[in-house]
C-alpha cells in the first residue's frame, strides 16, 4: 500500500503546518523525480525514558541518544519485521552502546563505560572498536549480522562508513543528543537509480551540512526540509510515531538462564541462595530462586548431560 503523502511547495497551505513539532516522531521524505529519500527523528519522551534509568555521564548520554536517533532513522528505511541491533563495542572508557529498535518504531537503549568519561571525541571515547550491526527477524527468517572495525570521528561517520562500505548504501547521517532530546536526519541515494539532476546529491548533502546542531535537535522536521529543500521538489509522507518500549519478559530470561547450563545454575545459587537478574535496558528485576530454577531445566531429559560453561 503505498503511504499517504503530501507535496511542501512554498505558497501552498501545507507550509502552515510545517511549524508543528511533533514530539517522538519519525518523518520520511523523497526528492521527487529523483533517486534520493531522507527522513527525520525527534525523540522526546523516548529518549527521557532512557535516561529517567540510567545516570549516563554526559559524554556516554550523547553519543547513546546520537546512536538511538541513528537506529530509528535506519530501522524505518531497512524493510524488515523484527529487530535492528546497533551495537558500539570499544576499548576506551564507553566500552558499549546498544541500541535496539523494531519494525514497530519501538526503541531501547544502554551503555556501560568506566571511570568518568570526560568531554571529547568519539574516537578517544570508544578507542578500536567494532560496529556491530544485527537484524533478527520475526518468524523463521535468518538472523543477519555485519560487523566492521569502527572508522570515524562521530557515530553518524562509522555508520555512514558501515552502509557505504557493507551495504552499498550511499548515506548521509546528522546526529545530536542533549538532556532533553535526541535528533537525526538521514539523507539517502536509493540503490538501482540515477538521478538526471546530476548535482542534486552533492548539493542534498551540502545544504544538510549547514544544519546546526541546536537546530536538528530543536526545530520541526516539516520546518527543518523546508529550511533546507524549498526549492527542490519533496515530497513529505505523514509523520509515524516512536516510542520507548523495552521487550525484556520473565521468559526471555528464564531462557538466558537455561544457555548457561543446569551446573552452573546450581553453582550460583549455591553461593547467592537466589538468582537475580536486572535488564540493563528497563531495570526490570527478575529473581530466581531454587524453585524457579528447577523448573527452568524441568521439561529438558538431557538434564544431567548439560553442559558447564568455561
Ligand atoms: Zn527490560
Amino acid at each position: 500500500m503505498a503511504p499517504l503523502a503530501r507535496q511542501i511547495n512554498c505558497g501552498t497551505e501545507l507550509c502552515h503546518n510545517i511549524g508543528v513539532k511533533a514530539p517522538d516522531s519519525l518523518q520520511r521524505f523523497l526528492f521527487e523525480h529523483a533517486a534520493i529519500r531522507g527522513e527525520l527523528v525527534h525523540l522526546d519522551t523516548a529518549w527521557q525514558a532512557v535516561l529517567d534509568r540510567h545516570d549516563y555521564p554526559p559524554p556516554v548520554r550523547d553519543l547513546l541518544g546520537e546512536l538511538m536517533a541513528a537506529a530509528a532513522l535506519l530501522s524505518n528505511i531497512l524493510k524488515f519485521d523484527g529487530s535492528l541491533i546497533l551495537q558500539i563495542q570499544g576499548r576506551g572508557p564507553v566500552s558499549l552502546l546498544v541500541v535496539e529498535s523494531t519494525s514497530q518504531h519501538t526503541l531501547r537503549g544502554m551503555a556501560q563505560w568506566t571511570g568518568d568519561p570526560q568531554p571529547s571525541s568519539f574516537p578517544e571515547l570508544v578507542g578500536d572498536g567494532r560496529f556491530v550491526i544485527t537484524i533478527d527477524p520475526k518468524g523463521k527468517a535468518q538472523r543477519y549480522q555485519g560487523i566492521v572495525e569502527l572508522e570515524g570521528d562521530t557515530v553518524a561517520a562509522a555508520l555512514e562508513n558501515y552502509l557505504t562500505r557493507s551495504e552499498q548504501l550511499d548515506s548521509r547521517l546528522w546526529l545530536a543528543a542533549d538532556t532533553r532530546q535526541a535528533a537525526g536526519m538521514l539523507l539517502q541515494k536509493m540503490p538501482g537509480k540515477t538521478d538526471e539532476d546530476h548535482d542534486l546529491w552533492d548539493r542534498a548533502i551540502q545544504l544538510g551540512a549547514t544544519l546546526r546542531r541546536d537546530e536538528l535537535l530543536a526545530l520541526p522536521a516539516g520546518e527543518i526540509i523546508h529550511r533546507l529543500y524549498h526549492e527542490e521538489d519533496i515530497r513529505l509522507f505523514e509523520s509515524q510515531p516512536v516510542q520507548f518500549h523495552c521487550g525484556c519478559t520473565r521468559e526471555r530470561v528464564a531462557n538466558a538462564l537455561r544457555l548457561l547450563g543446569y551446573n552452573e545454575i546450581q553453582s550460583i545459587l549455591e553461593e547467592r541462595g537466589a538468582i537475580d537478574v536486572d535488564c540493563e535496558f528497563c531495570n526490570q528485576h527478575y529473581t530466581f530462586d531454587k524453585v524457579d530454577a528447577e523448573q527452568l531445566f524441568a521439561a529438558e531429559s538431557s538434564r544431567p548431560a548439560s553442559p558447564t560453561r568455561h
